[in-house]
């Protein structure tokens, strides 16, 4: 019977898609959901997620709705869809009333193999009736971060989708997402009441990728210098404002670079040419915000440079994700400056507090990444809640390593300040402990009495939050995510503090002086 399925799916694969194999989790991901049992599926970008939906929906009888969070992702698919001789159609608001109604007689009459809906067109009313009245397989929930505010796309209706679909029927379901912090995925399984579901987590390290991050200084001729020297490569350049796209294009062109910009604030027609003129060659460069990208399938993308601080770790990754696609190189040249955070903490000040405040986190890690001499992929990884035990040597901190120093005392000493604070406070607590600062938390819990308060201060809190860090980061020391970020110790901190030895950390990156010795050469 199995064998019998085995070949029905690849049948259809070949059939359909024209592919002849599955990657890497692709078929037991198709198998659990046609079994009816909950999926939940975290794949980088480009991995191939669609299909993890859009074959069982062929293959089974019925109608597959997919929950999408853009109308242009949903046309997209659908167009790719049709072509390939699929019945799929979307229900949004760019439709006429008389369209509308044909896609739901279509559905009813059980034509339409996948349909497409925005959370928003979900909650409508009209739309809840008819769909009961359809033969729905399963609910596809596509972007499924949006559903957590700890992510970096937050979508408040997306956490209305478990009562909806729960009012249409008992479906299973098949969420998606390219986002992997632990986080995240914790709160998606959460709001979907999903703790049941098998998990599907495929790796997130992309071997082929170069991670290198410059003190932003002289940024406009570094940029043109790195172009000039991969001329004729395809690369994007992310900007955080539309007027910076703009003038970087500029810059661009004036150096007979071949560049266009895109975003939002230009015309669509501009913005699709721009867009087309990229995809098919006649740019090389594409000087854009963040707008670029989603749901774009170019393979051959040479370089990502990233000429302001991106917002989080997962953007950033997203967008270095669209870099060496087909497996060859890919070089991602981020340039930091402290200054971006400050300015990007200032953007989401009028926001609402808890969106402040994970903002603010989302940007201390941002921080920390570039500000951190560790092998760029283990910090990518570790973040991503991924095991990566070594040095990769292929990022800009294994080929040009900062010096490093003996760090055994300070990494007892910050065990020590987990242990004597009872495993219940989160790391700015513990820097202040050590550092032997008075604030409203040390006196209330009379930390100053502890033993360890003060035994750090003769270094700054910058420097106590990196061996905090790297002491997480090497597993001696573990973050509770579901609470507050409470710091605990790992079974290795334990082992640690019963045998310690000679250990070595990574000074951080100091740009202001790594600028002014390169000044000086
Ligand atoms: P994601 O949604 O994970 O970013 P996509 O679903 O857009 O990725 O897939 C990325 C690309 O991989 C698409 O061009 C898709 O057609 C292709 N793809 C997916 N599965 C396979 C497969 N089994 N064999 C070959 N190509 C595939
Ligand atoms: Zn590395």
């Amino acid at each position: 019977m199995l064998v019998k399925q085995d070949n029905f799916l690849k049948n259809k694969l070949k059939e359909v898609f024209g592919y002849s194999q599955f990657r890497g989790n692709q078929e037991a991901i198709i198998e659990n959901i046609m079994a009816g049992k909950n999926t939940f599926v975290i794949m980088p970008t480009g991995a191939g997620k669609s299909l993890c939906y859009q074959l069982p929906a062929l293959a089974m009888e019925g109608t597959a709705i997919v929950i999408s969070p853009l109308i242009a992702l949903m046309k997209n698919q659908v167009d790719q869809l049709n072509a390939f001789g699929v019945n799929a159609q979307f229900l949004n608001s760019t439709l006429t009333k008389a369209e509308i109604n044909r896609v739901k007689r279509e559905t009813i009459n059980g034509d339409v193999k996948l349909l497409y809906v925005a959370p928003e067109s979900l909650t409508k009313e009209e739309t809840l009736d008819f769909l009961k009245q359809a033969n729905i397989t399963f609910v596809a929930i596509d972007e499924a971060h949006c559903i957590s505010e700890w992510g970096h796309d937050f979508r408040p209706e997306y956490r209305k989708i478990r009562g909806i679909i729960d009012s249409i029927g008992n479906l299973p379901i098949i969420a998606l997402t390219a986002t992997a912090t632990p986080k995240v995925q914790l709160d998606i399984q959460r709001n979907l009441q999903m703790d049941d579901a098998s998990v599907f987590k495929s790796s997130f390290n992309r071997t082929n990728l170069y991670y290198e991050v410059r003190p932003k200084h002289q940024t406009k001729k570094q940029v043109i210098k790195y172009i000039k020297k991969n001329k004729g490569k395809s690369g994007i350049i992310y900007c955080l404002s539309r007027k910076k796209v703009e003038e970087i294009a500029e810059l661009l062109k004036v150096n007979d670079i071949k560049a266009l910009p895109y975003h939002a604030g230009l015309d669509a027609p501009i913005r699709m040419a721009n867009q087309d003129a990229f995809l098919n060659e006649e740019a090389d460069v594409i000087v854009a915000t963040i707008a670029f990208g989603m749901g774009i399938d170019k393979p051959d993308v040479r370089f990502v440079i990233h000429y302001d601080t991106p917002k989080s770790i997962e953007g950033y990754y997203q967008e270095t994700g669209r870099a060496g696609r087909d497996g060859l190189e890919g070089n991602c040249l981020m340039f930091y400056s402290y200054d971006d955070i400050v300015k990007l903490e200032k953007f989401s000040k009028d926001k609402p507090v808890t969106e402040r405040d994970n903002s603010k986190l989302l940007l201390q890690e941002m921080a920390s990444y570039a500000d951190s001499a560790v092998c760029r992929r283990r910090q990518l990884l570790h973040y991503f809640g991924e095991m990566y035990n070594k040095d990769c040597g292929f990022c800009d901190n294994c080929v040009h390593p900062k010096e490093k120093f003996e760090a055994e005392k300070e990494l007892i000493l910050a065990i020590k300040a987990v242990q004597q604070t009872k495993e219940r406070f989160p790391m700015d607590h513990l820097v202040h402990v050590l550092m032997g600062m008075k604030d409203q938390y040390v006196e209330s819990y009379s930390h100053d009495q502890l033993e360890v308060y003060g035994a750090g201060k003769e270094h700054d809190a910058a420097y106590w939050t990196s061996v905090l860090r790297q002491a997480l980061l090497f597993d001696y020391l573990e973050k509770d995510i579901e609470n507050f970020g409470t710091v605990k110790i790992s079974a290795k901190g334990a082992e640690y503090l019963k045998k310690p030895h000679p250990i070595k950390f990574a000074k951080d990156h100091n740009f202001e002086e790594e600028v002014q010795q390169e000044e000086e050469k």
